[in-house]
């Protein structure tokens, strides 16, 4: 592969070579709708969660374009290991390691160096694209806080062991912005004041998504995240750490388009109809060749998108958002195409094709949707915010 160092390919291969576990059992897993618990031990034991954990917290330090390489390798044979290898990387570990304390990051690294996939809790059953509009409440008292509040679609709820909960911070009746409030699960259980219903999902099965409440959960003051900037910056530096996993949800789906691609060029050739291969039909010759071209295009996305992390930072908020929107509606695309290259066999469970078709449908969904980030891409290149509430730009004219 092209612009890759020797380290960079040699992690690659590795990845890929464990990758084709992962691509043995990815069928089971979706069937069975577990979380793979024998793929996760496997990836760990072969150091590819907490890939980014800086080494004086007992990780290798290698960067986020490291970790998409390893990512894009898993998401071709088993996107739910791929996206297991992103939440391992990067969202809430990630902004631990940037904002945390010393004791946080020692938790946070620990946990994922030892197999935890963390949860990110920012959606509520009412605010969805408007993040902003949460409702969870933490309010101080002493030395703890206490947590009240819904959330929804939480990827990892009930199996995840570090959350990173999204809140509106009051102290002394007063509300001081959102923040970001660590919580660990011990045992087998979730904490108290603490509980994960299961939402049955149409695709990405193994993977739990999960409504969580919370009821008086308590947090130390020792775990909130505090970002640079106080409360009123906190959720802007919150998201910023949120890139890195767009990036890295990104790369699943061009993941799973390009395994996807793999299995249709494969199944080109060896199909024959009208006794020729079918790949010799001019119609499904260019749809492969869009196919290669639109991986292609989502790729460099993707890895200028992880490149421009530096070291301790995030990627580009710009860079990060177009990779999304191009790898997600991509992924959609190139996977119902090659499931067409596949025919009526493409639509068989006994295939891959109809498990890469319904896991590709999300990535336009989560982590910011398709509309919402190209808002945000039109936000930066034309310089402007684009408030989206009726009163925003009344409100931006009167600051
Ligand atoms: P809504 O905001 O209700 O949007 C509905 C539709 O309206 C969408 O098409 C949207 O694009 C459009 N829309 C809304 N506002 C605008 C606008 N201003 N301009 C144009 N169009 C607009 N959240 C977490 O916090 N943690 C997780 O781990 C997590 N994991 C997820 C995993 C999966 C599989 C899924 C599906 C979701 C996950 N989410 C998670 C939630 C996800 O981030 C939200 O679904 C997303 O932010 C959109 O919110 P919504 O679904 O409520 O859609």
């Amino acid at each position: 592969m092209h612009g890759l160092t020797e380290a960079e390919a040699r992690l690659r291969d590795r990845a890929r070579e464990v990758a084709q576990e992962a691509a043995a059992q990815a069928a089971a897993t979706d069937r069975s709708e577990q979380y793979p618990w024998p793929m996760v031990r496997r990836m760990t034991e072969a150091g590819f969660l907490g890939l980014t954990v800086p080494k004086e917290w007992g990780g290798p330090g290698l960067s986020y374009f490291d970790a998409v390489l390893v990512i894009e390798e898993f998401s071709k044979a088993c996107a739910v290991s791929g996206r297991i290898a992103v939440e391992a990387n990067m969202g809430a570990v990630g902004a631990i390691m940037a904002y945390g304390t010393d004791a946080q990051k020692k938790v946070a690294a620990d946990l994922v160096l030892r197999g935890d996939k963390p949860a990110i809790l920012i959606t509520e059953p009412e605010a969805g694209s408007a993040a902003t509009e949460m409702r969870t409440r933490a309010v101080r008292h002493g030395d703890s806080w206490v947590i009240d509040g819904d959330k929804t679609w939480i990827t990892g709820g009930g199996i995840s062991r570090l959350h990173l909960i999204f809140a509106r911070a009051v102290e002394d009746g007063e509300e001081k912005g959102i923040g970001g409030f660590i919580v660990v699960r011990d045992g087998e259980g979730m904490p108290p004041g603490m509980e994960a219903k299961r939402i049955p999902s149409m695709g990405l099965r193994g993977m739990p998504e999960a409504d969580v409440t919370m009821r008086g959960l308590m947090v130390p003051d020792s775990m909130v995240l505090r970002p640079p900037g106080g409360w009123a910056r906190g959720f802007g530096r919150l998201m910023d750490a949120y890139n890195g996993q767009r990036v890295g949800a990104a790369t699943v789906a061009l993941g799973l388009a390009a395994g996807a691609y793999d299995h249709a060029l494969a199944r080109a050739q060896d199909r024959r109809q009208f006794g020729r291969p079918i790949a010799e039909f001019q119609g499904l010759a260019w749809m492969l060749a869009d196919m290669s071209i639109d991986i292609e295009a989502s790729r460099a996305l993707v890895w200028r998108a992880a490149r421009s992390a530096g070291p301790n930072g995030f990627p580009d908020r710009l860079a990060a958002a177009q990779a999304k929107v191009m790898a997600a509606d991509m992924a959609i695309r190139v996977t119902n195409q090659a499931l067409q290259v596949w025919g009526a066999a493409g639509y068989s469970r006994d295939n891959p094709m109809e498990r890469y078709v319904r896991d590709a449908r999300m990535f336009a969904i989560a982590g910011g949707t398709a509309q919402v980030l190209r808002t945000q891409v039109a936000e930066q290149i034309l310089g402007r915010k684009l408030p989206q509430t009726r009163d925003g730009f009344l409100r931006a004219a009167a600051e």
